[in-house]
């Protein structure tokens, strides 16, 4: 079996040729292909190219998943294309998402880890930056989100999420029926749960019945500024958290028992709490 027949069905890459393999002593394994002849794609909508535009195309390299515990480069020649919807754009290439500079496959399996551990982990497993795996992330993700994840929602719950060090938000909404996180943004604000009931629409802010939350003022203004017919109702861990400390105030009154900060202060100091 010739070299690049063994490449070409290792690497099962669609609508594709490979032209030549590089394998030297030390170094990646390197994978001259090109996009199969007349098969030529916009980069912008995915849809059949007019033509090619311009007479020089760009050569490109791709990192692929290690083949033998080589790095392997995948190298092409990139063209802009004439799209008849987008104008002038750079050429799809089968094997890459626009934009990458890592193959599908090697971007799906970032992705698949990044659901398992954190970021940190990923970024030194595969030897890319933690910001490439950032962008992988956010290039996986809208590809595989589906378009009817925000139909039919009656009973959807609203909850924030903190991360990072300076501390950042995100807001997520999750379909109680399901179980499905169908919408997150950053921020905590109302208008950032405004921007999800904007891109619901009108017809299905009408279908809404029940909104969970926790007791976030900024969350109960967007529902009530959009969803006014929908019924809030509060988590009840949010709740019972709400209970205890207010308990905990009025016995503290009532009986003398330091307060939370009164606490905090003589365990800072070593002292009784
Ligand atoms: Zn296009």
């Amino acid at each position: 079996m010739r070299v690049t027949r063994l490449f070409r069905t290792m690497l099962g890459f669609a609508r594709s040729v490979v032209e030549r393999v590089t394998i030297e002593r030390e170094g990646p394994i390197k994978v001259a292909m090109r996009p199969r002849a007349g098969r030529e794609r916009c980069g912008g909508c995915g849809g059949k190219a007019k033509r090619l535009h311009g007479t020089r195309g760009k050569a490109r390299e791709w990192r692929h998943l290690g083949a033998w515990g080589r790095r392997t480069i995948i190298k092409s020649t990139v063209w802009r294309v004439l799209c008849q919807r987008c104008g002038v754009r750079t050429m799809d290439v089968p094997w890459a998402r626009t934009g990458s500079v890592f193959t599908r496959v090697f971007e799906n399996e970032v992705a698949w880890m990044l659901q398992r551990t954190d970021q940190t982990t990923v970024s030194r497993y595969f030897g890319i930056s933690w910001c490439a795996v950032g962008r992988i992330a956010g290039r996986v993700v809208a590809e595989a989100l589906d378009g009817s994840r925000l139909d039919g929602l009656v009973f959807i719950g609203v909850d924030e999420i903190c991360y990072g060090r300076p501390q950042k938000y995100l807001t997520r909404v999750v379909d109680h029926i399901s179980g499905r996180t169908v919408w997150a943004a950053a921020g905590k604000s109302a208008e950032t749960l405004g921007l999800f009931f904007a891109e619901l629409g009108e017809e299905r802010c009408g279908a809404i019945e029940i909104v969970t939350m926790d007791m976030s003022a900024a969350y109960e203004k967007a529902v009530r500024d959009h969803v006014p017919h929908a019924e809030i109702v509060y988590d009840r861990f949010h709740v019972a958290q709400l209970l205890t400390r207010l308990s905990t105030r009025f016995a503290g009154k009532r009986y003398g028992w330091p307060t939370r900060s009164r606490r905090k202060r003589s365990s800072r100091h070593g002292g009784p709490c």
